[in-house]
């Protein structure tokens, strides 16, 4: 039964106002004595105070011991709710209840618990909680594990080239592959299955054969990090152009390696120390100037410094001493994915440790499936793929998406167990991205949870001068708690290369005096990146300040309604003024804001207070319609103004 705040002081015998405060305490808000409270919420209050003066268990509440690792382990399902979590205690939801409260966590009995707190409160009734795998986990446990360092053996580099369109990325991607194709394989189809590799008399490389950074950071974006080293291509008779720094700071993004071939060499214009001297102006000073960048001269016409190039990418390779255990369950990454020609899915996956071998049964995003052909990068079958193999395989369920992880798996029936409790799920939860990605609304929270140290950020900018400006000011905004890192900038709209970086390295897009591309819209809502346009340097800064210390405002989000012209004024018998006026475009509704418009610039915003049609009130004025209009708090209106009407929605904070 419902009880009124007064009542419930009188049964417990203290005044309203103390218990007002005590409710406060507990995060139960009340008006005054007169607010009602429900029965739970009235009785776990009874039974907090009537059992407050009853002693604790005897446990260590909220004191960390030493003793901890003796506890028993408890592994619970989370989340998990009150009641069951009890259950798992032995203990009543009562006394559970009880001890939530004492740490002033009001919670129902159907309530679920974060894991904090079950640890919390487990730790106190005197165990330790630990999450309990989830069918997949388990299922993936294997792959969980920490390599076993003395298993490792070297493996291939992953290389991707990068660079401004025209720079010659395909032509030296092509280069590459001729020069090692052998005399029988010459005759041979190669097969596109999106990534080949190329053997040397000293080792091999695997090229991912999807040049450019859009790509290279769409597979970071669903989080497969697979390139090793990034080979920047930047053309001699060109220079370093917007692309090139794009791809440079997509790959320092990334934390890979940059190798850059200055390709063209060929050319009567091409011009090596000038873009050497640029290189050095972006932080890549080459070897050669005392730098630590190499760059090697090639050409993709002549074939001239391909040799080297390789040779370089072979040195860099064992620089990184890149390892992986062939022992180990295979695992690797979906490159490219598509329906074959018999109607069976294929796709390209890239070996990252284990052997992947023909009969292995995997699970690859949405699907499964036993492997029953595969295909190296010369269209040839093959039985098997190590680390930094590419091949296709088939047999999948479904088409996973590029980005994706493949995992072999011991147990195929709990495999398409997994796979169709994964794709039910997905159904249920629609197409919106399942990513929580970072928003400048819940920035202050991520802080305080210490899950955020530093905040990424994309600046869009319509002029050099602004954009530098902007780094800089919001660079500058860094405090010990989080540090603010631009980590693209660049002049023009924001698109989709940017909202891929973004959602690869968890950033904000800032625009300033720009536009989000249609295409970039789309994919930022997909990828629930965060987009912010501004017109103003200072609200830029303002809105990063005060989402720093948790002040932002919920967005506002302003949708035009329509649009009037001002015929005639006319002034009332009380003083009010009416502007007389003609629906231009969509149509104008009472209570809607509006703004006056004259010569271009905001003369007023007020609300519309009245709309009224020949002396009729009417709600809303469609296209063509002569209308009366008062707005609040303005009078002055002159013949010719523009009346624009819209609505505001706050946008939700996302949490
Ligand atoms: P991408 O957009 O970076 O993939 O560039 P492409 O490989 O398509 O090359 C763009 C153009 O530059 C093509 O017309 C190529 O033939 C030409 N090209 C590429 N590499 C060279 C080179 O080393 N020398 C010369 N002279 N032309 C090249």
């Amino acid at each position: 039964m419902n009880i009124r705040v007064y009542e419930l002081a009188k049964k417990l015998g203290i005044s309203s106002k103390e218990l007002v405060a005590k409710l406060k305490d507990l995060k139960v808000e009340v008006k005054g004595h007169m607010s009602v409270i429900d029965a739970e919420t009235a009785e776990i209050i009874e039974t907090e105070l009537k059992g407050a003066t009853k002693a604790a268990p005897p446990t260590m509440a909220g004191v960390p011991s030493p003793a901890e690792p003796h506890l028993p382990v408890l592994r619970v399902d989370m989340p998990i709710t009150v009641k069951d979590f009890a259950v798992k205690l032995q203990v009543k939801s009562g006394d559970l209840i009880k001890r939530l409260m004492k740490h002033k966590i009001l919670a129902s009995i159907n309530q679920p618990l974060n894991e904090d707190v079950l640890k919390m409160i487990g730790k106190e009734f005197g165990y330790l909680i630990e999450k309990a795998p989830t069918p997949e986990e388990s299922l993936l446990e294997v792959h969980y594990q920490k390599p076993d360092t003395s298993k490792l053996v070297p493996r291939p580099p992953v290389v991707t080239l990068m660079g401004h369109v025209d720079h010659g990325k395909t032509s030296l991607l092509d280069a590459i592959r001729q020069t090692n194709i052998t005399d029988r394989e010459a005759g041979g189809i190669t097969q596109h299955i999106g990534a080949y590799e190329v053997t040397l008399g000293n080792g091999k490389i695997t090229f991912l054969d999807t040049p450019g950074h859009e790509a290279f950071t769409a597979m970071r974006a669903r989080g497969a990090n697979v390139t090793d080293i990034v080979v920047l291509v930047v053309a001699a008779d060109d220079g370093v152009m917007p692309q090139t720094i794009e791809a440079i700071d997509h790959a320092k993004a990334a934390g890979v390696s940059i190798i850059v071939s200055i390709n063209k060499v060929d050319k009567p214009n091409a011009n090596i120390d000038n873009v050497k001297k640029q290189l050095m102006g972006l932080g890549l000073t080459p070897e050669d100037w005392g730098g630590k960048t190499i760059t090697v001269n090639v050409s993709a016409k002549t074939k001239q410094g391909i040799d080297t190039l390789l040779e370089m990418l072979l040195l860099e390779a064992e620089t990184l001493e890149l390892k992986a255990d062939p022992t180990r369950p295979a695992s690797g990454v979906v490159i490219e994915s598509r329906l074959s020609k018999g109607g069976g899915p294929a796709a390209t996956v890239l070996v990252k440790s284990g052997i992947l071998k023909i009969g292995d049964v995997v699970v690859s995003g949405l699907y499964y499936g036993r492997i029953k052909a595969m295909l190296n990068d010369k269209g040839i079958r093959v039985r098997e793929a190590g680390p930094s193999v590419p091949v296709e395989i088939y047999g999948l369920s479904g088409v996973p998406q590029a980005g994706e992880q493949v995992f072999v798996v011991e147990d195929e029936k709990k495999a398409r167990d997994l796979s169709v409790s994964k794709i039910s799920q997905k159904r249920e939860a629609g197409l919106g991205g399942s990513f929580t990605r970072i928003t400048l609304e819940d920035l202050y929270q991520r802080i305080k949870e210490g899950s955020v140290k530093e905040l990424n950020l994309i600046i869009k900018s319509d002029v050099q001068g602004s954009m530098e400006a902007l780094t800089q000011s919001l660079e500058k905004l860094s405090t010990n708690e989080v540090k603010l890192k631009v980590i693209h900038n660049g002049v023009g709209n924001i698109n989709e290369s940017d909202i891929m970086l973004a959602a690869a390295s968890n950033a904000i897009v800032i625009g300033f005096h720009v536009d989000l591309e249609p295409n970039a819209d789309v994919l930022a809502k997909e990828e629930n990146v965060n987009v912010r346009l501004y017109h103003i340097i200072y609200e830029a800064i303002g809105d990063v300040r005060a989402a720093m210390e948790g002040l932002l405002e919920p967005q506002k989000k302003e949708t035009f309604l329509g649009r009037a012209e001002l015929l005639k004024v006319f002034t009332m018998s009380k003083g009010n003024v009416v502007a007389g006026c003609k629906i231009l475009k969509g149509k104008i509704t009472r209570g809607a804001m509006a703004r006056v418009l004259r010569g271009g610039s905001i003369i007023h915003e007020g609300r519309i207070e009245s709309l009224k049609h020949e002396k009729e009130d009417i709600k809303a004025a469609e296209v063509g319609l002569e209308c009366g209009i008062v707005l609040s708090g303005f009078k002055g209106f002159e013949t010719g103004d523009i009346i624009e009407a819209f609505q505001v929605e706050m946008m939700e904070r996302k949490l």
